[in-house]
């Protein structure tokens, strides 16, 4: 089975846990949509990123790690949008908001014209080489497909602006347990010398909820 779990408090966990959820649970509102980086807000608080290929589900993990449905688009043209989508997370009456979710544009879309693959790369790479705020990214891979040559581009351009990312499973209710503990297991065995990789992995269903504490949990952890 997988990585092994590493041993923690586990009243610590569940302290954890509870917080996020409290987190979580409070004020999150759309800032804005950013298509290049001169519309990228001001960096007054940390920010948490979240990417992966077109079709992830990326979005519904979005509007389910928040219980808000509408928040990140369900887009039916995968690979349309280039843009980096803000979320503000937490009261923003006295000051700035607790964090920043980032919804990264989807990658790896088969018809993507070649300028949108670049037009992409450009965006993100500007992105994370430039944002002393951004404090970890989440990588989205499906549990049905493991992991893509466009994933590893990724990873290459993660690693190489020492930015901190963290593997997220998706659609886990549609594999097997074993199914699922295998491509936990592949995926952790390729990212295992990479530089910025946080070592565990976690699996999620925004179907059924699996996972969602954990993740939220590890969103907060992130933060300084
Ligand atoms: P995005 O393009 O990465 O934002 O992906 P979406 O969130 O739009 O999801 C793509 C498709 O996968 C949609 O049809 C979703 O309903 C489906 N989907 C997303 N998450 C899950 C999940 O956890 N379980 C299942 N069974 N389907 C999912």
């Amino acid at each position: 089975m997988g990585e092994p779990e590493p041993v923690r408090d586990e009243a610590a966990q569940a302290q954890a846990i509870e917080e996020a959820r409290r987190i979580f649970a409070g004020p999150i509102n759309f800032l804005l949509s950013a298509p290049s980086l001169k519309f990228l807000p001001e960096p007054i608080t940390e920010e948490i990123a979240f990417a992966g290929r077109s079709n992830v589900g990326k979005s519904s993990l979005i509007n389910a790690l928040t219980s808000r449905n509408g928040l990140a688009r369900t887009s039916n043209t995968p690979g349309r949008t280039q843009e980096l989508n803000f979320f503000d997370v937490g009261p923003t009456e006295s000051g700035p908001p607790r964090f920043r979710l980032v919804d990264m544009p989807g990658y790896g879309y088969a018809r993507a014209p070649k300028d949108m693959v670049r037009a992409w790369k450009h965006l993100v790479n500007d992105y994370l080489r430039g944002r002393a705020v951004l404090r970890r990214t989440h990588v989205l891979i499906d549990s049905r497909h493991g992991l893509k040559d466009v994933d590893h581009t990724l990873f290459d351009m993660l690693d190489e602006a020492a930015v901190s990312y963290r593997v997220v499973l998706t659609k886990a209710d549609k594999v097997k347990a074993s199914e699922l503990a295998e491509v936990r297991e592949r995926t952790a065995a390729a990212i295992r010398k990479r530089p910025a990789a946080h070592p565990e992995i976690i699996a999620t269903s925004s179907e059924k909820g699996m996972g969602l504490p954990e993740l939220r949990a590890a969103v907060i952890d992130a933060l300084t």
